[in-house]
């Protein structure tokens, strides 16, 4: 057993077993004398790895055949210039701004057309969703722009907005396999793989098929979906280690039940943490109820100078990584999926001691 809890946002925590089991695998992949991060990508060692992969990927998350998946590279940084590139078409694009990650999302997406902001959090300092029957959309939108869960801020978007013929794009990368995603309402789905799903250096790109096809003359081929997808991910050396280890986390998630069990589990700990939040005037969570994340949770403590005392005494705990964003202060306990629930109730025990000794 490992002897920390890591809160980090991300690259963040990782299920024990599934570290335990890359450890076991490093030297001798399956008898085949090689560590996965050695193979050629296009043997058949590891395309077995990167084809089961993307079929646990299409189970746990319900996948339809007209989607494609991608594992590319670049990070969801990318994807915010990748999007308008494939998806504008000459044509606007509708974007809901609620934190930080949607306006540099919005910010890019301006390099290569126009935005129009359907809707803004910015009024009351983006601590909550606006309701998606208040988004003034436009009618000829190319597509619209969202980020589920706004890892900075800690605003999560539960409802999934009904777009009707407009393909719907959603920035997932924080709440990716934390709950089920109906994926049949999307034009597109992303995420970076380190917050939720395994190692930096993987993106996840889900695609309905007709949005492939529509970039640009000009488009430098690696920032095209449908060339990236005509060759399923292999255009050049995909990161291969990154994968076989999101391969193992899906296979993780499987035996956890799925993400039907997997959003229990995870709403059953971020209730522990905001259910002492909300019971103390000692610290403070500043998002509406109802959009609050249930994987990032920031907070402040009444007091900003003892901040650093109560980082230091965390850490003596092994209770890691909890300073607030740079841009936000305060704390921030990030929750994924490979976060258990002992870890969140050493939190708030720490939490509840620290309170005792200096509120
Ligand atoms: C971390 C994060 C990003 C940026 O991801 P990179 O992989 O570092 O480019 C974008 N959007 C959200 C919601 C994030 O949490």
């Amino acid at each position: 057993m490992r002897q920390v809890f890591n809160f980090s946002a991300g690259p963040a925590t990782l299920p024990e077993e599934v570290l335990a089991q890359a450890a076991a695998e490093m030297l001798d992949w399956h008898g085949s004398g090689q560590s996965v991060m050695e193979m050629s990508h296009r043997g058949k060692e590891y395309m077995s790895i990167h084809e089961q992969a993307e079929r646990d990927l299409r189970e746990l998350m319900g996948i339809p055949s007209n989607y494609k998946v991608l594992f590319l590279q670049g990070g969801a940084t990318l994807q915010f210039a990748m999007v308008p590139i494939n998806l504008m078409r000459g044509r606007a694009a509708d974007y809901v701004h609620t934190g930080e990650w949607s306006k540099k999302a919005i910010r890019e997406a301006k390099l290569f057309g126009t935005v129009n902001l359907a809707a803004s959090a910015e009024d009351r300092h983006f601590t909550y969703a606006p309701p998606p029957s208040t988004w003034r959309r436009s009618a000829d939108a190319a597509y619209l722009h969202y980020c589920a869960n706004e890892t900075i801020g800690g605003v999560e978007v539960f409802q999934t907005p009904e777009t009707g013929d407009v393909p719907l794009v959603a920035d997932v990368s924080s709440t990716f396999l934390s709950r089920p995603l109906d994926v049949p309402k999307f034009g597109l789905i992303y995420g970076g793989a380190q917050k939720n799903i395994g190692p930096a250096g993987l993106t996840i790109v889900i695609v309905r098929d007709d949005l492939l096809g529509h970039a640009p003359t000009g488009t430098p081929t690696m920032l095209d979906y449908k060339v990236q997808a005509d060759a399923d991910s292999m255009l050049n050396t995909p990161p291969t280690w990154a994968i076989y280890i999101a391969g193992l986390v899906f296979q993780w998630l499987k035996r956890q039940g799925g993400l039907a069990a997997i959003e229990q589990r995870n709403i059953a700990k971020a209730a522990v943490l905001y259910d002492y939040l909300d019971a103390t005037p000692f610290y403070r969570n500043p998002v509406e109820r109802t959009d609050r994340s249930r994987m990032n949770v920031p907070f402040t403590l009444r007091d900003a100078a003892l901040d650093e005392a109560f980082l230091k005494g965390a850490k003596e705990r092994n209770l890691l990584q909890l300073k607030g964003h740079r841009s936000v202060g305060g704390m921030r306990a990030s929750i994924y999926n490979a976060m258990p629930i002992e870890g969140v109730r050493a939190l708030v025990d720490y939490m509840r001691d620290f309170e005792r000794r200096n509120g």
